[in-house]
């Protein structure tokens, strides 16, 4: 059964699809090779109109909706995680709320550079001392004569040490906190005080790395406020409310390829003088995966399509997330089960995608916090 978003995003699907397997996938073979993005993955991206797909038109951004945007996820998490992660510096967290909440000399600024690809963003929230509890944040923003001093540290922040602006989240007042004490600041990369002071390699692909930033006496002019002083929270809420769906579907995409590389390997690989895909235990599998792939389309696509029409849809961005981040779990590991060594060894496409969607369930917003944010809903 076809899940679909709508008929004529239809056929975009098939024009991503393509662009994927024939352009990308050669590029995430070189990615698992070198542990390196090279700088051809840009440039098709850039050049197909990928960059910035979600950013104004007017700024040169390709002004498509959020239905679009994860749509592309989808499509480019069948190949890579890194090709997600480039559109996310791109269209994401950052870059949206730049173009939602920023004024007109920030979005002069930065977006337009953003959607070109010639600027890169990080989203910096999390510090050591606050993951799950964000609220806790404790890097400060003190007032000063024409500007604010940051003082404190981040980590984990995805793409920080090549990202050329950063959306920080600090606390200007520690009474208020989250309640209109903390506040989003764009900060640029060469400003003095500011330092990348760590960059971690995750679980999962070499190429995919996490930064730590040490901000010391960091001065940042008025003008790097985002937003109005106090409302840098909701900014942070606002984002990652709609990057939840934006992981949803890149968890769907990555469990569709991992289901079809197992169905391909059960009919060719023959064991005992008949095709695993003759044995009712693998049959199985392949058939839990592919009904959980399906309710994980409809349960997404149906919020995206809520929210694109501007409906309250309580908690649904939720669920959609915590469902699909754990869906596509099973289906990787059903995956390796069926692959055998194939999904063990290194160099085998199966075994990079096990260990790079482990994450999902992780960040933005562990699984544990999603159920969290349905219960309440629920008992509200
Ligand atoms: C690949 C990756 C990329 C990331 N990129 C970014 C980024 O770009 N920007 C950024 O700001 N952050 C980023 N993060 C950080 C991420 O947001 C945090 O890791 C996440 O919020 C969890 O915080 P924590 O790791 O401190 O875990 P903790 O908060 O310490 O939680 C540990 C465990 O306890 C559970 N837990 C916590 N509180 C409760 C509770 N009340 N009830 C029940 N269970 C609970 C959690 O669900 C989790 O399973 C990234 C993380 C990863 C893994």
């Amino acid at each position: 059964m076809e899940i679909e978003l709508n008929s004529g995003l239809e056929e975009i699907r098939a024009v991503m699809r393509r662009f994927t397997d024939q352009v990308l996938e050669p590029i995430a073979l070189e990615i698992d090779l070198t542990g390196e993005v090279p700088t051809r993955a840009y440039d098709v991206l850039r050049e197909q109109g990928y960059l910035g797909m979600r950013l104004p038109q007017e700024f040169g951004g390709g002004g498509h909706d959020l239905l679009t945007y994860c749509l592309a996820l989808e499509e480019f998490s069948r190949s890579h995680r890194v090709f997600t992660l480039i559109l996310d510096a791109s269209s994401g967290l950052n870059p949206i709320a730049i173009s939602k909440f920023g004024s007109s000399a920030q979005k002069e600024k930065y977006v337009a550079k953003l959607a070109t690809g010639q600027f890169s963003a990080a989203f910096a929230l999390t510090e050591p001392g606050a993951g799950s509890d964000s609220q806790a944040i404790s890097t400060k923003a003190n007032a000063v004569q024409g500007g604010w001093l940051l003082n404190g540290q981040k980590h984990w922040i995805s793409g920080a040490h090549k990202a050329d602006v950063l959306l920080v989240l600090a606390v200007n007042d520690p009474k208020l906190k989250a309640k209109g004490g903390i506040t989003a600041f764009l900060v640029d990369k060469d400003t003095p005080g500011f330092n990348i002071t760590r960059v971690d390699t995750t679980m999962g692909s070499e190429a995919i790395k996490l930064a730590e930033i040490t901000f010391d006496n960091c001065f940042v002019p008025d003008d790097a406020v985002l937003g109005e002083i106090g409302f840098g929270f909701k900014i942070a809420m606002d984002s990652l409310n709609s990057g939840r769906l934006g992981v949803a579907c890149s968890c769907i995409g990555a469990a569709q390829r991992l289901l079809e590389m197992s169905v391909a390997h059960a009919k060719e690989r023959s064991t005992f003088g008949k095709p695993l895909s003759d044995r009712q235990a693998i049959q199985w599998m392949l058939a839990d995966s592919a009904t959980e792939i399906t309710l994980a389309r409809t349960l997404t696509y149906e919020t995206l399509r809520q929210v694109q029409a501007g409906r309250q849809v309580g908690s649904a961005t939720s669920m959609s997330k915590l469902y699909c981040s754990e869906m596509v779990g099973r289906v990787a590991d059903r995956a390796v089960q069926i692959h055998g060594g194939m999904g063990i060894v290194k160099g085998y496409p199966v075994e990079r995608f096990y260990r790079d969607i482990r994450h999902y369930r992780v960040g933005e917003g562990a699984s544990e916090i999603q159920r969290l944010l349905i219960a309440r809903d629920l008992l509200s």
